[in-house]
């Protein structure tokens, strides 16, 4: 079968005892056990639930990884993954990371032993460097990133990750397994959030693990159980219901997105675009190489910093001013006060998050509607 219709059958038979197509919200925490000690596919509701099983072989499918475990939060799911590294060891990160992986990282784990090098991906050299520099347990990589939408080349990442005998960690968020599976290009386990494009729709917090290895799979299904950040069943239903949509919606996200980034590309009052799916993009070889599709993010740097920024986020009617991403409503974001606002300036701009930098993230309104609201933006700015 092919992707988009996995998104609707993959690991969702019908139930087989009421012939309902849709899979039953199984609330119970408990399981009746017919004898003391017998081995059945559920005991406890934290260990497993038939509607959390739905959701994670579904995962699993459409990422092509053999095991897919489903967590409360893309959080929940890093942590559980982390408490498979033990202290002492070493990471070897992209540079322009997720604000709360970076948190992670630094405000919490570093106590712990973890030592993270961060180090800009975009180039395969810089990351063999790192890697041969000192023992590595994990190479851990987002594409596209966060906010500047740089891309990391997943196949030679991985091999050199695998030449180290390093983990390929790939947290792929952004692109959802629509656009792009990373397992297929040598990824050991991907990462996600699925309350952004997996879910679709800004209802429902969860997050999912999807892992190459089986046996890898069965012990982190063992810290699944042991560390408890899993999600609710009513929540891997919400979660199941957005995942149907997934290949229509991420077309039209990406369809807003181009008329967006052409929009944008066209005003002289704009710096910069980054849109994977843009030719003028520089690593958009790389995009049509490993992605099939780029998206709902844009961004794009305004001249006039900080004040310019303002007022076109003033201008906007349709765009509402919120964190996250990849619902069907248009959001927009100003990371250089929100989403990394806890980076330090000269970091930040180092980085390339400047004060005119505005980061969008296209719904699937009409893009006509899109691009005037933009262009509203523009003419306040
Ligand atoms: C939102 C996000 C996360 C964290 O996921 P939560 O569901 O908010 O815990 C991790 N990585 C990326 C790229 C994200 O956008």
């Amino acid at each position: 079968m092919r992707f988009d219709t996995r998104l609707i059958h993959a690991a969702q038979p019908p139930d087989p005892t009421t012939g309902a197509v849709n899979p039953p919200v199984y609330l119970s925490t408990t399981f009746a056990q017919p004898a003391p000690g017998t081995d059945q596919e559920f005991v406890y509701g934290r260990t497993g639930n038939p509607t959390r099983r739905v959701l994670e072989r579904a995962l699993a499918d459409l990422e092509g990884g053999r095991v897919g475990l489903a967590f409360s939060s893309g959080m929940g799911a890093l942590s559980t993954l982390l408490e498979n590294l033990p202290s002492g060891r070493r990471i070897v990160a992209v540079d322009d990371l997720y604000g709360g992986t970076w948190r992670m990282f630094e405000h919490h784990r570093r106590q712990f032993g973890l030592d993270v090098q961060y180090v800009n991906m975009t180039d395969p050299g810089a990351v063999e460097a790192a890697v041969a520099a000192a023992p590595t347990a994990w190479v851990y990589a987002e594409s596209p990133t966060n906010p500047l939408l740089r891309l990391v080349d997943l196949r030679a990442v991985a091999r050199i990750a695998h030449a180290h005998r390093a983990l390929f960690v790939v947290d792929n968020t952004f692109a959802s397994p629509a656009n792009q599976r990373p397992i297929e290009h040598g990824a050991d386990v991907v990462l996600h959030s699925t309350t952004k494009y997996i879910g679709g729709h800004s209802d429902v917090l969860g997050g999912a693990l999807i892992v190459r290895d089986r046996r890898l799979g069965e012990r982190l299904a063992w810290l699944q159980n042991a560390v408890g950040a899993v999600p609710s069943p009513f929540d891997c239903y919400l979660l199941l219901r957005g995942l149907r949509t997934l290949g229509v919606r991420m077309r039209a996200h990406a369809a807003s997105a181009r008329a967006v980034a052409q929009t944008l590309e066209r005003d002289r009052r704009v710096v910069a675009v980054w849109y994977p799916g843009s030719p003028r993009h520089p690593q958009h070889a790389l995009a049509r190489r490993q992605m099939e599709g780029y998206g709902g993010m844009v961004s794009f740097e305004l001249k006039g910093g900080l004040r310019a920024a303002r007022r076109f986020l003033r201008g906007l009617r349709i765009f509402t001013l919120a964190e996250s991403l990849g619902g069907v409503e248009s959001l927009v974001d100003h990371p250089a006060s929100m989403t990394h606002a806890s980076v330090p300036r000269s970091e930040r701009e180092a980085h390339g998050v400047r004060d005119g930098l505005i980061r969008l993230s296209c719904g699937i309104e009409d893009p006509a509607d899109l691009v005037e609201d933009v262009r509203r933006g523009l003419a306040r700015g």
